[in-house]
């Protein structure tokens, strides 16, 4: 089954900023989940991390979080790309105890990096992490995000070959990044090549538990340039929610538009009135 939720608490909430408040008013709307944003750090008190998963658990969401936007684990300095990477593991262990079973992050740069070097390296520094957490034994996937801007490393190749070879990793296909940085990619047999390739290479589990992310988006020939509300691009989410109804696929679809749970709702909405084509 296909959820849908919201990147961050919804603008409807009454509480401003309160993340359990957040979670009741997704399930208000009908909602199936939300990412917890930590983009900006990691905003969850010790103290507020149980409330979250409590409440996560009772109203049946599946949560997310986004890692802070700041990491880079091809940090040119060593030093601070292991601190990238502790940053990374910090804010997956908070996800985790908050019952968010994905984290998803923004791998890096590529700097003056050639893209085999720097596969390389963020490999190395996610091995890392990936070890801590399994010492840890805690339980959640990481998932590195398709970039939306040409210097941000993290194309679709590069995170479907990390997923294959690293244990405990999976992609966060950001349908709106990938049309931007391309230009392309919009249209039904567009969007079923990239769930083909995802099932080609991660198997057919992949495509029963995807983390997807969409919104309307202004682009450039160097990529992204700022999310917009579906309405205001030329986004063709119709085309994309039946292309994913049609391999009945499964997992949570986060919205990122400005106008928040507005979107999502209309995701939902349109997603529920289609029936597989094939
Ligand atoms: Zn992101």
């Amino acid at each position: 089954m296909l959820l849908f939720g919201t990147a961050g608490i919804p603008a409807s909430t009454k509480t401003n900023g309160d993340t359990v408040a957040g979670l009741k008013r997704i399930a208000e709307l009908g909602l199936g989940g939300m990412e917890i944003e930590f983009v900006r750090g990691v905003y969850l008190k010790d103290n507020m991390v149980p409330p979250v998963a409590y409440v996560g658990k009772k109203l049946g969401l599946k949560l997310s979080c986004h890692a802070p936007y700041y990491l880079n684990l091809n940090h040119a300095d060593e030093v601070r790309r292991r601190q990238a990477g502790g940053v990374l593991h910090h804010a997956a262990g908070t996800a985790a105890r908050a019952g968010a079973r994905t984290i998803v992050f923004h791998a890096g740069y590529y700097l003056k990096g050639s893209p085999e070097t720097v596969y390389d390296a963020i490999k190395a520094e996610m091995e890392v992490v990936l070890g801590k957490l399994l010492d840890e034994g805690t339980e959640i996937t990481l998932r590195p995000e398709l970039a939306g801007k040409i210097s941000q490393f993290g194309n679709l190749a590069e995170i479907l070959k990390l997923s294959r070879e690293l244990p405990g990793v999976a992609p966060a296909i950001d349908f709106a990044h990938l049309h931007a940085s391309t230009g392309r990619y919009n249209s039904y047999p567009e969007f079923a090549e990239v769930l083909n390739r995802v099932g080609e290479a991660l198997g057919r589990e992949s495509l029963d538990d995807l983390h997807l992310h969409v919104s309307g988006i202004e682009y450039a020939k160097t990529g992204e340039r700022r999310h917009l509300n579906l309405a205001e691009s030329d986004f063709r989410y119709d085309e994309l929610l039946q292309a994913l109804a049609d391999v009945k696929a499964g997992g949570l679809l986060i919205c990122e538009s400005p106008n928040i749970e507005e979107d999502t709702l209309l995701l939902q909405r349109t997603y529920l009135d289609l029936s597989p084509r094939t």
